[in-house]
């Protein structure tokens, strides 16, 4: 059978009757079920991409970001449970000290946990104080008790705080961290001003019910068994079967036992045809994960000679997808935000990036300097250097055999923080669904009207007969 297949460069959207202006659409989507994002986009699971602070970075923009597995097992659930507990509206559990205490006790658990301060806590569990910033700083004998140091009677909340109702507290004793508690005087949780402000910094935070950072890890048919009971008890929120070939026995059986044991949400992949994803989706898979050979640093379709162009992957297994209602997350070759425009109106809810975020501060690794340039390293799972690190299982290979790579290692231009990257990536996605007239994602899945081009047609849409001179934050000439 010989079927034909296309690449996003392929293709571009009709424009088509719009009665909504870019910054008015919805980009709000459904990653899995259970899980919903504020924008579209979500991080590889790459170890030159996804570690805890890009997965901050990208999830109080609107996204999230998918832990690597080159990591260890306890390793990678702490950078899980960094990530969850970025962002709080209420800290449930906060860290305190009982009134026994030494300062030096007090000293290591804020250095152990990064917080400045903490509550006190009498023998029965009542609030008896509040260690501050300021109480330390101004504390010369690390072996006073705690008691001798701490704020006596601070000002407390009763029952569910509102925002408002703690901002008046704050601005009106001038203080950072207002513990509640109940009829009894019981600590309940903790708010502090340090949070609110976070929270009113990034107001399309991807979050949780608890208003905690959306985050997800990967795990493969080897070590989900070990990795995920640490992983649910960091509370991840997802997660992702990170392997080359998803249409395969041991993948839809792994789908399977992570749902019957650890009854969590799992992204099956990759698979590139229908029937891999249909067998995916009749495992139990919450979403499928699309891509066989678009990553910018993957070599699977040259070694193996086996593969399915993005956009028809795509479009194909978004169509078997959505009569089940289940998302696919187009995953790899998006070098444009044109091309996150593409994916969706072929029917994505997501789509996942390795290249395009690799070179951003927050990612792991550091910058180079090369021939007056910076830059960051950016390289294949199924590179020598990934293999060497762990990730072999990914492509099927044991840790004794000789390496057949499926991948590269290379460099990417440093672009800067996350912030604005993201911001230029949402933009131009909203600028496609207004040029679309789609007013929400739902819409522009549903879009599916594209024209097919030539090489005439890709030369004439990128820049052409000039020298760029001042390159845009959206567009690089060395493509
Ligand atoms: P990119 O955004 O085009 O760079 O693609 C990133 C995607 O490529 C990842 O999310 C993976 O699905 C895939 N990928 C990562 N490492 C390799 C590799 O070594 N070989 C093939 N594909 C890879």
């Amino acid at each position: 059978m010989f079927n034909e297949a296309l690449s996003y460069d392929d293709v571009l959207l009709l424009p088509g009757y719009s009665d909504i202006l870019p910054r008015d659409c919805d980009i709000r989507t459904t990653l899995c079920d259970g899980v919903s994002l504020n924008a579209p986009v979500i991080s590889a699971a790459m170890d030159t991409v996804t570690e805890e602070k890009l997965a901050i970075a990208i999830a109080l923009e609107g996204g999230a970001g998918v832990i690597h597995r080159n990591l260890s097992p306890e390793e990678q659930a702490r950078q899980v449970a960094a990530v969850k507990r970025y962002l709080n509206w209420i800290i449930d559990s906060p860290v305190t000290v009982t009134v026994d205490a030494h300062i030096r006790d007090v000293l290591v658990l804020k250095e152990k946990y990064g917080v400045s301060g903490m509550p006190v806590l009498d023998a029965a569990g009542h609030l008896a104080g509040i260690i501050t910033g300021r109480d330390l700083r101004f504390c010369r004998d690390d072996s006073l008790s705690v008691a001798e140091v701490m704020t006596r009677s601070p000002v407390t909340i009763t029952g569910v705080p509102t925002v408002e109702g703690a901002r008046e507290k704050f601005d009106k004793h001038r203080i950072e961290k207002l513990p509640i508690v109940d009829g009894e005087g019981r600590l309940m949780g903790l708010v502090t001003v340090k949070d609110m402000e976070k929270n009113a910094s990034f107001p399309n935070a991807a979050t949780d019910k608890t208003g905690k950072l959306i985050v997800g890890a990967a795990v493969s048919p080897q070590d989900y068994g070990q990795r995920l009971p640490l992983l649910k008890n960091a509370r991840v929120d997802f997660v992702v079967l990170d392997t080359a070939h998803g249409d395969s026995k041991n993948v839809v059986e792994s789908v399977k036992g992570i749902k019957k044991e650890f009854g969590i949400p799992v992204i099956g992949g990759n698979v590139a045809t229908r029937e891999g994803t249909r067998r995916l989706i009749d495992a139990g898979a919450d979403a499928v994960k699309i891509g066989i050979g678009p990553g910018s640093i993957c070599t699977t379709r040259i070694v193996a000679g086996t593969g399915v162009p993005q956009f028809t992957a795509v479009w194909e297994c978004a169509e078997e997808a959505e009569s089940s209602n289940i998302p696919v997350i187009a995953d790899g070759g998006i070098k444009f935000s044109g091309d996150i425009a593409k994916a969706i109106g072929a029917g994505a809810s997501v789509v996942m990036i390795g290249n395009l975020f690799a070179g951003l501060r927050e990612a792991p690794g550091n910058e180079i300097i090369y021939d007056g340039r910076i830059y960051k390293e950016y390289r294949g799972m199924g590179s020598m250097g990934a293999i060497a690190d762990g990730s072999g299982d990914r492509y099927q290979m044991s840790k004794d055999e000789e390496p057949v790579p499926e991948g590269i290692e290379g460099r990417v231009p440093y672009k800067g923080e996350l912030r604005s990257f993201m911001n230029q990536l949402v933009s131009g996605l909203r600028k496609g669904m207004g040029y679309c007239g789609t007013h929400n994602i739902e819409e522009m899945k549903k879009y599916r009207r594209f024209c097919r081009i030539t090489a005439a047609g890709l030369r004439e849409s990128h820049t052409h007969d000039i020298t760029i001179t001042q390159e845009a934050p959206n567009y690089s000439s060395r493509r």
